[in-house]
């Protein structure tokens, strides 16, 4: 199973190689729920996402995600590839609007 609590949490650095911010987290989700297929990182462009996961919103206790379906309330693992970051988010219907 992936490790990924750190991705769930870690969007605070505004560091260039670090997490993704709040506010790009927040980017990236509205462009997820726009459009899957085409979510443009925030500071690298279109086409470096890729959707590597999708997993449960819960995390487990010990920090351990199960993987799960695109259905109901899921969420999205994303990586860039150009500025290597990842992130989890809650993808499903979670947000309000
Ligand atoms: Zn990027």
């Amino acid at each position: 199973m992936n490790r990924i609590a750190h991705l769930m949490a870690g969007a605070e650095l505004p560091q260039p190689s670090g997490p993704f911010t709040d506010a790009e987290a927040l980017e990236l989700l509205m462009a997820y729920r726009r459009d899957p297929s085409n979510v443009p990182c925030p500071t690298c462009g279109p086409e470096q996402i890729e959707v590597l996961a999708f997993i449960e919103p819960e995390i487990d206790s010990d920090g351990f995600a199960s993987m799960t379906e695109p259905e109901g309330d899921y969420a999205a693992a994303l990586y860039c590839h150009r500025c290597q970051r990842a992130i989890g988010i809650l993808a499903g219907a979670v947000y309000g609007d």
